[in-house]
């Protein structure tokens, strides 16, 4: 028999009904004889409502209280799902991260796992009860306080508890049938990858793919975890249990290049709307400037992804640009006014209403031109590149959000990626 683990996202278990159709797919498993844990988000638009009223509460809080409010949704689903399946006749119990235990560590609202003892569960699994599991949350060990992984964490917990458990599969259930070639609800031509390798889901979904949280995907490839991306409103009957060492092909399987026939190219697009392109001129150009400038960020615990500077016309200041989260631009445009003594002198300037669109595929290591092709596409459309960054295998520009769409668009169709 294979050890399952199954994790169902918000839209998956929005109302009871839905979760009935949870514990379907979960009923498939247990009854071919399979141990299964499972993994469960808050129901859709549970977390932005709990979110919400903490920042109604007040805008500066306290984060362990913020972790403690919206860990709270998922302890919701995790309690139904074992109510219904319980009133289906199928053993099973709810878990907390802190049941677990999932222990984090203490970075507040964005934490990590840093370890799951697995004994517990196993031995429940033994004892032929599914274990609903939280997603989402855990515990820091230190302090004893509720932690949470970050927005779409569920997928993380969901990666690590296979981990922990030696799963043989780690099915992701959500409202698409697997990984597009871009984010289907965008470009109706995009197409479903039967396989992606790991180095490209990475990409994908630290580009803002946020089908697969993106630590999820960073832990699934170095411990190998198989992963597939499955939708959860397809008929629970009509799929197959999972079978020991053998993985069938439905929805997407995220997997390592090896296991990859043929691949193109590029195999996705992927866009981030909400950035905010932050520009500080006429900083002075010295060693350790660039240090004095994204420490203080960092130790706020603000992202910041691309960073362009320029060369010093004057040899002595240069222009430094960067993009964080527009929800972050007010909190990173005041550590910069409170780091002002440290840095020197600088003027700031800043916009929201950014999107980063980017280009992805493992054949770019082999392809020449894959960048040339871009930029013309988007300059045939009239389109204005803000700054471009580049990895082996992505190319990544910003652009005026209001372009998103049409830029994914017109890319998806230049590489070839459009449904006939
Ligand atoms: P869940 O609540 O199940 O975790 P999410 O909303 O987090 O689901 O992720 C699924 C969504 O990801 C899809 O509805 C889709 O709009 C979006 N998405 C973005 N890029 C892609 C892509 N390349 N392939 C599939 N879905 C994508
Ligand atoms: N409920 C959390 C969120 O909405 C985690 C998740 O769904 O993965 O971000
Ligand atoms: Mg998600």
């Amino acid at each position: 028999m294979a050890i399952v683990v199954m994790k169902f996202g918000g839209t998956s278990v929005a109302d009871v009904g839905r979760i009935r159709n949870v514990a379907r797919h979960v009923k498939r498993e247990v009854d071919a004889g399979n141990k299964v844990a499972v993994i469960v988000s808050a129901m859709a638009g549970a977390t932005n409502q709990l979110i919400a009223w903490a920042n109604e509460a007040s805008p500066f809080h306290d984060k362990r209280e913020y972790d403690a409010i919206v860990a709270s949704g998922e302890q919701v689903t995790a309690g139904l799902t074992a109510i219904v399946l319980q009133s289906m006749g199928i053993k099973a119990r709810s878990w907390q991260g802190w049941q677990v235990p999932i222990r984090t560590d203490g970075a507040h609202g964005s934490a990590r796992i840093m370890d799951i003892p697995g004994e517990d569960l196993r031995r429940a699994l033994d004892e032929g009860e599914v274990a609903i599991i939280t997603g989402f949350q855990g515990v820091e060990p230190g302090s004893n306080r509720i932690a949470t992984l970050g927005r779409g964490g569920s997928d993380t917990s969901a990666v690590a508890v296979a981990v922990a458990l030696e799963a043989d599969v780690c099915d992701i259930y959500t409202d698409v049938d697997g990984v597009y070639t871009t984010d289907p609800r965008i470009v109706s031509k995009a197409r479903r990858l039967p396989r992606v390798s790991y180095e490209e889901m990475l990409e994908m979904a630290s580009s803002g793919s946020k089908v697969l949280q993106t630590r999820s995907v960073e832990l699934a490839m170095v411990h190998h975890v198989r992963t597939r991306v499955l939708s959860s409103f397809a008929k629970p009957e009509e799929m197959a249990p999972v079978k020991v060492g053998e993985l069938e092909d439905i929805g997407t399987i995220v997997c390592g290049e090896d296991e990859i026939m043929e691949s193109e190219v590029v195999s996705g697009i992927a866009y981030a709307r909400d950035e905010a392109k932050i520009t500080m001129l006429k900083v002075e150009d010295k060693p350790g400037i660039a240090a004095r400038i994204f420490g203080p960020l960092s130790d706020a615990s603000i992202n910041v992804d691309m960073i362009v500077q320029n060369v010093a016309a004057d040899g002595r200041h240069t222009d430094m640009t960067f993009t964080v989260q527009a929800a972050e631009l007010p909190r990173a445009l005041s550590v910069l006014e409170a780091a002002r003594e440290d840095i020197g002198n600088f003027e700031l300037k800043s916009s929201d209403g950014i999107a980063k669109v980017s280009v992805i595929g493992i054949g770019m290591r082999s392809h020449a031109g894959v960048a040339a092709q871009m930029f013309k596409a988007l300059a045939e459309k009239g389109i204005n590149i803000l700054a471009i960054s580049t990895s082996e295998i992505k190319i990544s520009v910003l652009i005026d959000a209001a372009y998103a769409e049409l830029a994914v668009r017109t890319l998806h169709s230049v590489y070839g990626l459009d449904a006939a």
